[in-house]
């Protein structure tokens, strides 16, 4: 077997033929001796002539054959349980690894199926309500239903990634994602696959349970199964083992743990601004004014040192809309999604500073909350400023230079703007690093320091500003038994594929 590199122009689609005839090039054979060739990369190169740079996997006669991803999901009606807190991607595919182990996942998910909850989304942005346990975090699939759906993931050292990304593409999503460097699914496209897993899950025997927000854990004495799961309205669930999924926004789940004296520790994580551009000017700085019709819209990654901390760019959304992704009624947390075309006309992303503990002095008292209390505190600011979900917003160069904006240019973000002086509602140490910051990123890249962007407050939920510590070895909560933290909630993943390999390790850690 030889991977191999090659190119072609960005309108060509390589046949059958010329891909054997580089692969027998490049294996230094005859075309008759490749018995297969695959593409398992695929990226744009926009630096020259527009060219997809691809890599190819070639297979000689007498080769080994490549992995097959081939997932077997035994019947689990009657095997023994395991409950998972959460129905997001880390809680979906530990269930799913479950099932192929023989193991029967119960998934106890405080909001909605997919369908009810899309509902819920809509009420945010027109009538300015939050549901409490239905919204853009709570809810079928989690925080990543409606979403992006970006899979570019760094975590490779977790697991195998294109073992999530093929399951993906079993329960629906497009197969390009398997060849693309960046791919990503899309909010159309993302809540059919949830369905699609959640039916699997299912009908081989694993329970689904909505409306099942779990407000106690009880480590049980005796012979019998070591976890009690209490849900709201007094439901209760049993098993020896629980995987506890349940996302960054879950505060109450810390303060369950908290009020239990069960360890918990402060996280580090990242707090900022949204910002969004024309996407044809962002098209036009990236693949220096030659975007056509038919070519991916463009993205970025951005990244500073200001005073010693990383002021970076987080989950770019190209042709994607802003969204109010608060769990709460009295917050503003801005998000950015899309759907799998990418083709709205406004580029958004994250641009956001580091924060650590020492930052924030004022909510020593708040102890291992200290971050989380906040992050919360600085959500609230932009909620006041308007006493809505619209919000503050600041053209870019008025905000570097503290001038209220007279007008501001139009925003996808579906709840409304309203002009402020972001400058003065943000935390001091992080509005100063940003507008140093944004004339900086016009370095890298030209005209993204424009005033035709918008600035946008608050981005804050980037990650889990607690962690809920786990043995390395066994993935076991430090000192109880048969709990498994897991996900981005228990601060050991960040994004949609990294969660998912999470819980696939932590659903190994069970059955092995
Ligand atoms: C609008 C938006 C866009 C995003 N875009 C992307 C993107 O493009 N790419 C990417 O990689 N990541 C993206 N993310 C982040 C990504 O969605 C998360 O990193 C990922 O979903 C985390 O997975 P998880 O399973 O650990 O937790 P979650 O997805 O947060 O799932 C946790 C689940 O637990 C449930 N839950 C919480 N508390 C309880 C309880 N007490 N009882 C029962 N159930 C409970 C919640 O309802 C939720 O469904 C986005 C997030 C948002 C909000």
């Amino acid at each position: 077997m030889k991977i191999f590199d090659a190119a072609w122009p960005l309108n060509h689609t390589p046949s059958a033929e010329e891909l054997s005839a580089a692969a027998a090039k490049a294996c230094g054979v005859k075309p008759g001796k490749i018995v297969r060739c695959d593409i398992v990369r695929r990226s744009l190169d926009a630096r020259g002539q527009l060219l997809y740079r691809y890599q190819i996997r070639a297979m000689v006669e007498g080769d080994a054959p490549a992995k097959a991803y081939e997932f077997h999901y035994k019947n689990v009606t009657s095997a023994k349980p395991v409950i998972i807190i959460g129905g997001g991607p880390a809680g979906m595919f530990a269930a799913l690894r479950l099932l192929e182990r023989g193991l029967k996942p119960v998934i106890l998910e405080r909001g909605k199926d997919v369908h009810s909850r899309k509902k819920d989304i809509a009420a945010i942005s027109v009538r300015g309500q939050v549901c409490a346990d239905s919204n853009y975090c709570y809810g079928e699939g989690g925080a990543g239903t409606f979403s992006d759906g970006k899979l570019f993931t760094r975590s490779s050292k977790r697991g195998d990634i294109y073992e999530v990304l093929h399951q993906m593409v079993n329960f629906g999503a497009q197969p390009q994602i398997l060849i693309d460097a960046r791919p990503h699914i899309g909010s159309d496209v993302l809540p059919k696959m949830v369905e699609s897993i959640r039916e699997c899950i299912t009908s081989h025997g694993g329970e689904y349970h909505f409306n099942s927000k779990v407000i106690d854990l009880k480590p049980l004495g005796g012979d019998g199964p070591r976890w009690e799961a209490v849900c709201e309205g007094g439901l209760t669930f049993k098993a020896d083992n629980v995987i506890l999924a349940s996302g960054h926004s879950a505060s109450d789940i810390y303060s369950l743990f908290d009020a239990k004296g069960w360890q918990l520790e402060p996280k580090d994580f990242a707090l900022g601004v949204r910002v969004e551009h024309p996407q044809s000017l962002i098209n036009n700085i990236q693949y220096h004014g030659r975007w056509q019709p038919g070519m991916p819209p463009a993205e970025y990654y951005l990244a500073e040192q200001i005073d010693g901390r990383g002021v970076f760019s987080f989950c770019m959304c190209p042709g994607g809309i802003l969204v109010p992704s608060s769990t709460e009624s009295d917050g503003i947390v801005l998000n950015g999604m899309s759907n799998s075309l990418r083709n709205g006309p406004r580029a958004n992303a994250g641009i956001v500073v580091q924060v650590s503990l020492a930052d924030v002095p004022d909510y020593d008292r708040f102890g291992t909350f200290a971050l989380l209390e906040f992050q919360r505190q600085v959500e609230k600011t932009m909620f006041s400023y308007s006493n809505s979900l619209k919000a503050p917003a600041q053209r870019m160069v008025d905000f570097c230079r503290g001038k209220q904006s007279a007008g501001l240019p139009a925003s996808s973000y579906t709840a409304g703007i309203t002009a402020a002086p972001l400058t003065e509602l943000l935390p001091q140490f992080v509005s100063e690093r940003l507008r140093r910051a944004f004339p900086l990123f016009d370095r890298k890249m030209k005209g993204f320091y424009t005033n035709e962007a918008l600035v946008l407050a608050c981005e804050s939920r980037t990650s889990s500003p607690i962690r809920i510590p786990r043995d390395a070895t066994t993935l076991q909560h430090a000192s109880l038994p048969g709990l498994y933290p897991c996900g981005e909630g228990a601060g050991y993943a960040g994004g949609i594929v990294s969660s998912a390999l999470d819980g696939i390790a932590v659903a190994n850690a069970i059955s092995d």
